[in-house]
């Protein structure tokens, strides 16, 4: 069935299109879905759901995008990279043209079938609750065929309130099934959040509905990342967002200095330059070694949040849910060289 009317004439996605293979080719063949102020939405055929991340980075086996494409914008975003394999070089092209993965609930339980085995972490390089989920309700579609099954090991991360919608079958999903939400909380400070993440909910709007999935039961966990340096990384800011964290009755806390591709660099150095010059060359020195900022700064960043976790009771031997949850753990530091397998 098709939710959407469909436009037969794509539109075109640059001067390369001719050329387009793999991927872009499918994209540039992807209907117009619904077109929402700068955002436009498309509806992308799909093969798989489950994607397999051989990163040894990360906790996780598997990842789901229901999206690809996020319209919340954020300056720092690390998975602009993506639209780059749908033959998109422009950097804002990845918060305007919107993909949704067509029939994902319906591949997604042909594929747990097989018992696949191994952690699923959902959200990992879009936000499987950004606007186009009111439109598509792709993310609902895949917790519907979870719900079916008995015995994973699942974790969502968010900055949306909109989760708030699935809380009844999010907390089926946690009955049969380790289940962990993990809200992504930058800074508590509105118009800070505004500049750095434009189009996603206010800081407080975010942990209104992590206090929400927490009474309803499930596991939450607080992502405080990623950690801007000079921007983000007082450590009375990051304590407050633990102590908020406490109070509403989160498992965990995690920090994580900011990750920084190529691809991210050319929307956060010009975000930068407008916004905060004075720190222009000193992000071009920081990061001039590569996407990952090692050294003193990363193990300050690193110690100040395990001091934190312990101070707050959120090392994640807390739980209200009925399985105990993950670690806290860098979800959104995924890549070494087998990026595309994690879209
Ligand atoms: S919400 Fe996540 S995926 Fe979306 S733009 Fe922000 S950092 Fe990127």
């Amino acid at each position: 069935m098709t939710l959407f009317p469909q436009i037969p004439s794509p539109p075109s996605l640059g001067a390369s299109s001719p050329a387009l293979v793999g991927l872009a080719k499918v994209a540039a063949q992807s209907p117009v879905a619904v077109s929402k102020q700068q955002a436009r939405y498309f509806s992308l055929a799909s093969k798989r759901v489950l994607n397999r991340c051989r990163s040894p980075r990360v906790p996780f086996t598997w990842t789901i995008n229901p999206y690809r494409g996020c319209e919340f914008g954020c300056r720092y975003c690390y998975a602009r990279y993506t639209h780059e394999y749908l033959g998109m070089d422009h950097p804002e092209e990845f918060e305007e043209k919107i993909y949704s993965k067509q029939r994902a609930g319906e591949i997604l339980r042909a594929e747990l079938a097989r018992d696949p085995g191994g952690m699923i972490a959902i959200g990992t390089a879009t936000d499987p609750y950004q606007p186009a989920e009111r439109l598509f309700q792709t993310t609902r579609s895949i917790l519907e065929t979870l719900r079916d099954f008995r015995g994973l090991r699942l974790s969502i991360t968010t900055k949306s309130d909109l989760i708030r919608r699935d809380i009844g079958l999010l907390r089926e999903i946690a009955h049969g099934n380790e289940l962990q939400i993990n809200v992504s909380v930058t800074t508590l400070r509105p118009d800070l959040a505004r500049r750095l993440e434009p189009r996603a909910p206010r800081p407080d709007l975010r942990l209104a509905a992590a206090a929400e999935l927490v009474q309803a039961g499930i596991a939450v966990g607080i992502f405080a990342m990623p950690v801007l340096p000079d921007i983000t990384d007082d450590p009375r800011d990051l304590e407050a967002i633990a102590r908020e964290a406490s109070r509403i009755g989160a498992c965990s806390f995690a920090a994580n200095v900011l990750y920084l591709m190529p691809a991210a660099c050319k929307a956060f150095f010009p975000f930068l330059e407008a916004e905060f010059p004075r720190l222009v060359a000193k992000y071009q020195k920081l990061y001039a070694r590569g996407a990952y900022l090692r050294g003193p700064y990363a193990e300050r960043i690193a110690a100040l949040a395990s001091a934190l976790r312990h101070k707050y009771g959120l090392t994640g031997r807390r739980t209200r849910s009925r399985f105990a949850p993950f670690a806290p753990v860098n979800q959104l530091r995924l890549f070494s060289g087998t990026a595309q397998d994690s879209l």
